[in-house]
């Protein structure tokens, strides 16, 4: 890139291969050279604790989880993310019924997933907990320094803007989403979801007792599936094919103890789904 000034009337250009495109053409766009994506927090994992999974179930299931966040906190550096969970079904409930427009049912959502960031912070408060916001991104870093654990809320900041749904009028972006675009712009270390389950099944686990167990998938591989119901968003799926730093999460089961710690620790404890395409 160079500056190049004219010169009959002396103004000032800059030289490069994007100017005066459309950038979205498609040979124009492949043409360009990319050099590999910078990592922010490589050394960060981000832990999302589900909402319905996680967290309502209150004390019994939080505070072991909270447990086991603070026993990991010298060895491991961590960023936790919130779900929303039964709360966000119940505004999303009135919301569809008053005929809410997806924009407002998503920021409905976000206050929901903040709320739980909050208790969450609060419960982590004596050992670093910092309740931090979408722009906050790049302090984060120097919160990990300091040895504190930030606590954001899952919900991703569309808000308002939130994309239109293929299907129906729920935001099709929520907490799952929200995390793992977190990991993704900050190149963490692992993207890992907490939730109340083992990992992905063949089924709904708690619908289905004949659903079996997937230890691990390709994000194509089980789009292609269309399986009916899913442990995590569809989106996140989709995103995995086009990610660039974080190209595998793991889905881990909270309520048994000793599973976060393994997953930190790298082991493959619940359902690796990984970009294989
Ligand atoms: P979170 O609160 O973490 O976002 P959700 O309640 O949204 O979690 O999703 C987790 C739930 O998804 C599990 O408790 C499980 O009952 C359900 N589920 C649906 N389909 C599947 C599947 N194929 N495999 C595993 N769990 C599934
Ligand atoms: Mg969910």
């Amino acid at each position: 890139m160079a500056l190049i000034r004219e010169k009959d009337n002396k103004k000032l250009h800059v030289k490069s291969k994007l100017m005066g495109e459309s950038l979205v053409g498609r040979e124009f766009l492949s043409s360009l050279e990319y050099r590999e994506q910078y990592r922010l927090l490589p050394q960060v994992n981000v832990l999302k604790i589900g909402g319905q999974s996680i967290t309502d179930g209150g004390a019994r299931s939080i505070l072991p989880v909270i447990d086991e966040i603070i026993a990991n906190k010298q060895k491991h550096k961590m960023i936790i993310s919130t779900g929303g969970g039964t709360r966000s079904r119940h505004v999303y409930a009135i919301a569809l019924e008053l005929g809410m427009p997806t924009g407002i049912i998503a920021k409905l959502g976000q206050s929901i997933s903040e709320q739980n960031a909050l208790m969450l912070t609060t419960l982590l408060s004596p050992h670093g907990g910092v309740k931090v916001g979408h722009d906050d991104i790049p302090k984060l870093s120097a919160y990990i320094t300091q040895g504190c654990i930030p606590v954001i809320h899952g919900m991703p900041p569309y808000g308002y803007w939130e994309h239109l749904p293929k299907e129906g009028r729920l935001p099709a972006n929520r907490t799952d989403v929200g995390a793992y675009l977190l990991a993704e712009v900050i190149g963490a270390k692992q993207c890992i979801f907490v939730k109340d389950e083992d990992g992905l099944y063949t089924d709904n686990p708690k619908v289905n007792p004949k659903a079996e167990l997937i230890p691990k998938i390709g994000a194509q591989e089980l789009i292609e599936q269309d399986l009916d119901d899913l442990i995590i968003e569809r989106v996140v799926l989709e995103m995995l094919l086009s990610a660039q730093s974080v190209t595998q999460i793991q889905i881990i089961n909270g309520l048994k103890e000793g599973m976060i710690t393994r997953a930190l620790a790298g082991e493959h404890v619940g359902t690796i789904i990984y970009k294989d395409k």
